[in-house]
């Protein structure tokens, strides 16, 4: 069995246990800039819609944090066969459980037991650190409030500079 079907079949026993414990205090997905316009453009949805529809904002005093929202503690594109957005899901999806920096795996994660199989993983923490230290600028200067203010950053930052 190579490592792909390995990981696949570890994540499909467990359940995606990971993607069914959100309660915004001890846990969520953390959003970038970046992921709402990789979400938007692979649904091929306005990035207001992808913002309304998929986007919670939280205020954490000092800082807003972007996340997912949820259904019932579960992620709202977590469906019967999985993960429904996996090949444009959130960098903070494809770094677990690789914890930030880059040094600690999630016990709770079955993965954690095989550390070989993270390559890629550990790999996406340096993308996940660049478009977190951008996103979390951005954010502080501009203090969005409402999900419109979000898809304004979205389109003045990420996709008419690329
Ligand atoms: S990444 Fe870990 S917690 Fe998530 S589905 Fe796979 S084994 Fe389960
Ligand atoms: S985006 Fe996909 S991988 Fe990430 S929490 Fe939601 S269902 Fe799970």
């Amino acid at each position: 069995m190579d490592m792909i079907e390995l990981k696949y079949r570890i994540c499909m026993s467990c359940g995606s246990k990971c993607c069914r414990r959100f309660d915004y205090k001890t846990w969520y997905v953390q959003l970038n800039l970046h992921d709402i316009a990789r979400i938007a453009n692979g649904l091929r949805e306005d990035v207001y819609d992808i913002v309304r529809k998929y986007v919670k904002i939280l205020n954490h005093g000092k800082y807003i944090i972007l996340t997912l929202k949820a259904v019932e503690g579960r992620c709202i594109f977590l469906t019967d066969r999985g993960c429904s957005i996996h090949s444009f899901k959130p960098i903070a999806c494809r770094t677990y459980p690789v914890y930030i920096p880059g040094t600690y795996l999630d016990p709770e994660c079955p993965l954690s037991r095989y550390p070989e199989l993270l390559e890629e993983e550990i790999r996406n923490v340096e993308q996940y650190m660049r478009e977190f230290y951008e996103t979390r600028k951005i954010l502080e200067e501009e203090s969005p409030e409402k999900p419109e203010d979000i898809a304004k950053l979205v389109t003045k930052y990420i996709i008419r500079r690329s």
